[in-house]
């Protein structure tokens, strides 16, 4: 069997049966299959750049074989992978013996884990604390790149090594020297010798870029920015590593020599930030632990706003010299951890592709996959987006595949993982009729997807009208999504306005459909006669008008002849909405059968005006740490500049403002911090330091803050029970309770 397949395999064992509960003989035969594949993988993954599993999957297994040797010692080898940092170097480059070695990081999977891993560190310091003294931490994001380990002599670059196995790496000097924000030279006031350690990696953007051309050429395309980041330094040649556009962040020092630095990490780095290197400008010190948790934690579900990948915080004691107190054991250092945030790809084995039937009557290859864990959900369906995608990365049902399921966005194939190009598997043929009406497929000139030529399939119909009525669009209580599919599958419901039709002796006729119910039902449609306009305009699913598109729309036209008088101009005037919305909401108008749906659903009642409440921002989420907070910002915060910090309470839904009043509602004070803060003192209005802010920012509620009175506007429906949202790829926004009942190209993402 292969790599991926033992691995797989492995997997599946640990499942049935944890190692703990091995008799010795069979956690000898366990052992013995897990070292070669925990080896393989790890060279995989640090010579390669490939995960051929996901990191979680990779960890169980690694962990699995370090728990039957802790239990069993004498299963114990010298050359066992839990004793070992990294992989070897690669022969085609020069090695380069590491004078101090670059370790691996221990690691947290939560905050219990965190607070044990301080209170070691406070143990660690016992003899050294003074009574009552904080320890402060520095919280540094984990890129997900490569490390590098940069001599500088006189301050002038004079070599880069890869990690390696963290004594001896690789040589990559010439192609580092192409790395931009890398400087050749440092400047002013450095040691005569030192060496820089940081991560270089691919930005997100740069991979979406270099990926496109790389399909464009009838390449492969990367499997992730890691994985780039690797192969485009381990490049033979170095023009090629220069086209690439790789990044660089500092985030240490190794030996320096005739010279000194700061005596704390967060002083490196600001030191290393004034002589020309990129450090991570997200990273704050804390001496209390819960916010230390609490930043951490928020940046698991934040870390997409970045244009890089982060698999995690790394925290650090911050003083050097206690950082020497607590020194290392075999392969990692005591005075720093990895905060790891859940992995979200892994490796299952792809078992068929259906296809699905969108409500714009677009069809979408759908992957049906062997169930896998990924970021603690169980994913069985992904979505293949289109053919051009299937066939660039050469997926074929039995490959093993690997999937990703990014927070926000639907899980989806990467691409197959350890395939043979000559495997005798059928490779991908997109269908040319519907598969559930048999009607033709045409795919329009410019575009990647399948669409149904006429309109009229019911798998269309069924899609459209479980949008409609769902919870964020019209609500329609008593209906859910079998509701309505069966009630397009028995002809009852042949277009939305259908619904507000129904009669209480049809409805009484269908299986399931007692007086209670149909009483619901009924009702639901009666309630819905009297949703907001944004709500219905969602509702009709239109293409690439979601939640918040639809109440910009509704923000400035007040019914839906309004806006279907509209010309498009008019709608690209407003903010956030662009051109391929706007046209795709004059086309959706102009055609005639959506037309005579909305002189229908008028003619029944429903209301089509935009309701007074509805003039509110749309945008605004009332849930956001800072929402309809002013803020003022004064003073120097130890870590974030002014900008950041400005548009970290943006994001919060804060609004910042240059002078304390009466309406300001928190204070957040830096270092020399003047009159602003005495004002603040004098009203009465809290103040918090950047630790503080950072701590709101990640949950923590407004000090002073009344927790009953309305932080914000109300939404157009405040009633509505919040849901967690997710964009789609096409930009849209959808409740993620919803998924796979209003998404209009796919069915149900998330397995059982
Ligand atoms: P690590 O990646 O967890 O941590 C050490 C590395 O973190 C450093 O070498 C450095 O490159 C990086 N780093 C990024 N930002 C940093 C910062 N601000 N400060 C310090 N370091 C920073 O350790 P590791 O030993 O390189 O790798 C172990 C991890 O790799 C495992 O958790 C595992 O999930 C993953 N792995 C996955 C596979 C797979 O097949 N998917 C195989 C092997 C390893």
């Amino acid at each position: 069997m292969d790599l991926v397949g033992s691995a797989l395999d492995l997997l599946a064992r640990l499942d049935a049966r944890p190692p703990a509960d091995l008799a010795e003989q069979e956690a000898t035969t366990l052992a013995d299959a897990l070292r070669p594949v925990v080896r393989g993988l790890g060279r995989a993954y640090y010579t390669e750049g490939e995960s051929l599993v996901g990191d979680t999957q990779y960890d169980r297994l690694f962990h699995a074989l370090r728990t039957l040797e802790e239990l069993h010692p004498s299963l114990v080898t010298p050359d066992s992978p839990t004793h070992r940092v990294g992989g070897g170097p690669l022969d085609a480059f020069e090695k380069v013996e590491h004078p101090v070695a670059l370790l691996s990081l221990g690691n947290a999977f939560d905050g219990d884990d965190l607070r044990a891993w301080v209170d070691r560190v406070y143990k660690g310091l016992d003899a050294v604390l003074a009574e009552d003294e904080r320890v402060a931490f520095v919280a540094e994001l984990k890129i997900d790149g490569l490390a590098l380990a940069l001599t500088y002599r006189d301050g002038v670059l004079v070599r880069a090594a890869t990690r390696g196995n963290g004594r001896v790496g690789e040589n990559v000097t010439t192609n580092v020297r192409t790395i931009r924000p890398i400087p050749l030279r440092l400047g002013p006031d450095v040691p005569d010798s030192m060496e820089v350690r940081g991560e270089a990696y691919l930005s997100r953007s740069r991979f979406e870029v270099l990926n496109e051309r790389l399909v464009e050429a009838g390449e492969k395309p990367l499997a992730n920015p890691r994985n780039g980041a690797v192969g485009s330094l381990r490049q033979l040649d170095p023009t090629v590593t220069a086209a690439r556009g790789l990044a660089f962040f500092a985030y240490g020092v190794g030996p320096v020599e005739g010279g000194t630095l700061p005596a704390t990490q967060s002083g490196v780095l600001d030191w290393l930030g004034s002589r020309g290197l990129p450090t991570g400008p997200e990273r704050a010190v804390f001496e209390d632990v819960d916010a230390l948790v609490a930043f951490c934690e928020s940046w698991a579900g934040h870390r997409d706003r970045l244009d890089y990948e982060i698999d995690g915080v790394v925290v650090k004691v911050d003083r050097l010299d206690y950082q020497d107190v607590l020194g290392q054991v075999s392969t990692a250092p005591r005075w720093a951890i990895a905060f790891k945030f859940p992995a979200r790809e892994a490796t299952t084995r792809l078992l068929g592709i259906d296809h699905n039937v969108g409500r714009t009557g677009v069809i979408k290859p759908l992957a049906i996959l062997e169930p896998v864990q990924v970021g603690g959900v169980t994913v069985s369906k992904a979505t293949l987006h289109n053919a051009d995608y299937i066939t660039s990365r050469d997926i074929r049902v039995g490959d093993d595949v690997v999937v990703k399921r990014a927070g926000d966005v639907i899980p989806a194939v990467v691409g197959p993982v350890g395939a043979d190009p000559d495997r005798d598997r059928p490779v991908y043929l997109p269908p040319d009729a519907c598969p559930v009406c048999g009607r033709p497929l045409v795919r329009p000139e410019g575009e990647v997807d399948l669409r149904h030529l006429e309109g009229g399939c019911p798998a269309q119909l069924r899609r459209a009208v479980e949008h409609f009525v769902s919870r964020n669009a019209m609500d329609v209580d008593g209906l859910g999504t079998k509701g309505a599919a069966l009630l397009v599958d028995v002809e009852l419901v042949t277009d939305l306005p259908d619904l507000f039709t129904l009669q209480r002796e049809d409805l009484l006729a269908l299986e399931g459909f007692k007086d209670k119910k149909v009483d619901n039902v009924l009702a639901g449609v009666e309630a819905a006669r009297h949703r907001p306009l944004a709500r219905l305009l969602f509702g009709l699913g239109i293409r690439h008008v979601g939640e918040t598109v639809a109440r910009d729309l509704v923000a400035h036209h007040d019914s839906l002849d309004a806006l279907a008088a509209a010309a498009g101009e008019d709608l690209e005037a407003i903010d956030g909405i662009g051109p391929i919305v706007a046209e795709s909401v004059v086309e959706w108008f102009k055609d005639e059968a959506n037309r005579r749906t909305v002189e229908a659903l008028q003619a029944a009642g429903v209301n089509t005006r935009r309701l007074p409440e509805e003039r509110v921002a749309a945008t605004l989420d009332a849930s956001a740490p800072l929402a309809g907070v002013t803020v003022v910002l004064t003073g120097t915060l130890p870590t974030l500049t002014r900008p950041q910090a400005k548009a970290r309470v943006e994001d919060a839904g804060g609004k910042v403002s240059g002078s304390v009043s009466k309406k300001t509602g928190l204070v957040v004070a830096g270092e020399a911090a003047g009159s602003k803060l005495d004002k603040a003192t004098d009203l009465g209005i809290p103040v918090v330091d950047e630790a503080g802010l950072l701590a709101i920012l990640a949950g923590a509620p407004v000090p002073g803050a009344d927790p009953t009175a309305p932080t914000a506007a109300p939404e157009p429906d405040a009633s509505a029970p919040a849901t967690p949202t997710m964009t789609l790829p096409d930009g849209e926004t959808r409740s993620l309770d919803a998924l796979g009942t209003d998404d209009p190209e796919q069915g149900d993402l998330f397995g059982s």
